[in-house]
């Protein structure tokens, strides 16, 4: 008890924890990006073959713990040491300790990310109620980015309960009031529903997906209705400038589709933490 109390007063030592525990949930990030989109893929699979009335065939168990983490090439098991956010990498050079494979740097970029992001929420808020709700929302969409970037798929069963948890958390006048928060998850979701509708029917396509329009929700039932024309703007700005340059530099064709979840999960966490600051500049800005 004397230590949380210690943690609670000193905004040092609660960043500084907040950069840790970050660092840890990190890892587990990794697990859930890889294997979630797998895990539904599995299951939508399986419930296709039952509608058509294919025989399913049984495969072995996989989920989020089993079976543990293990290098993909010659199935070692990672002992504890092994595990270690970061560390293991550097103590390993990146490579698997069995067969030498190559492990992706893009493991140990993930927990050093959800360290610094954590880490700066921490820093932000201060110690309390509020910074540790933000963490979890943080941490739900860091993973929803990874999903989405390389699954093009923002899965409900992270976007839902998140969304719903938002909206309790703010009947307590925790981030916003309920009513902002109530009418952040509505317009966050009517907003891009019209938007895909007019869209659709000018052009006959889909401009994105439904996952998005639930993401915004989520956003507008933590930060409040406020958040939304903002988030929307440099989103929809910051996603342009990026499939701009992607095309130039030879990465994409202009008819492919990126992913929009990242964009608005980064303007929405921006919006999160410094809304005050941006609308205040926005009204300097505008001369108001
Ligand atoms: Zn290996």
């Amino acid at each position: 008890m004397r230590a949380w109390m210690l943690l609670m007063d000193d905004p040092g030592l609660f960043t500084f924890f907040a950069g840790l525990l970050g660092l840890l949930v990190g890892s587990f990030i990794n697990v859930v990006a890889h294997r979630l989109p797998i895990m539904l893929h599995r299951r939508w699979r399986a419930e296709a073959q039952g509608m058509l009335e294919l025989p399913i065939k049984k495969r072995r168990r996989f989920n989020l713990a089993w079976p543990g983490s293990h290098c993909p090439r010659c199935n070692h098991g990672l002992r504890v040491w092994e595990n270690v956010p970061i560390l293991s990498y550097l103590i390993l050079r990146g490579r698997c300790s069995s067969c030498s494979r190559a492990i992706s740097p893009r493991y140990p970029l993930v927990e050093l990310l959800s360290a610094v992001l954590s880490a700066l929420v921490a820093w932000r808020v201060g110690p309390g109620g509020q910074a540790l709700t933000l963490l979890l929302v943080t941490w739900a969409l860091l993973s929803l980015s990874l999903i989405d970037l390389e699954n093009k798929l923002l899965p409900d069963v992270i976007v839902l309960p998140v969304l719903w948890l938002g909206l309790l958390v703010n009947t307590f006048d925790v981030h916003v009031t309920p009513q902002s928060a109530l009418w952040g998850a509505a317009a966050g979701y009517l907003s891009l529903w019209t938007l895909f509708w007019l869209y659709k029917l000018a052009t006959g396509k889909d401009g994105m997906g439904y996952g998005d329009f639930k993401l915004l929700a989520l956003l507008g039932a933590w930060g409040g209705v406020h958040i939304l024309p903002f988030t929307l703007l440099m989103a929809s700005v910051g996603g342009a400038l990026i499939g701009l340059y992607l095309i130039r530099r030879g990465h994409a064709r202009p008819s492919h589709e990126m992913p929009f979840g990242p964009c608005l999960a980064t303007a929405g966490w921006i919006m999160l933490l410094w809304n005050d600051e941006i609308h205040t500049s926005y009204l300097h800005m505008i001369g108001i």
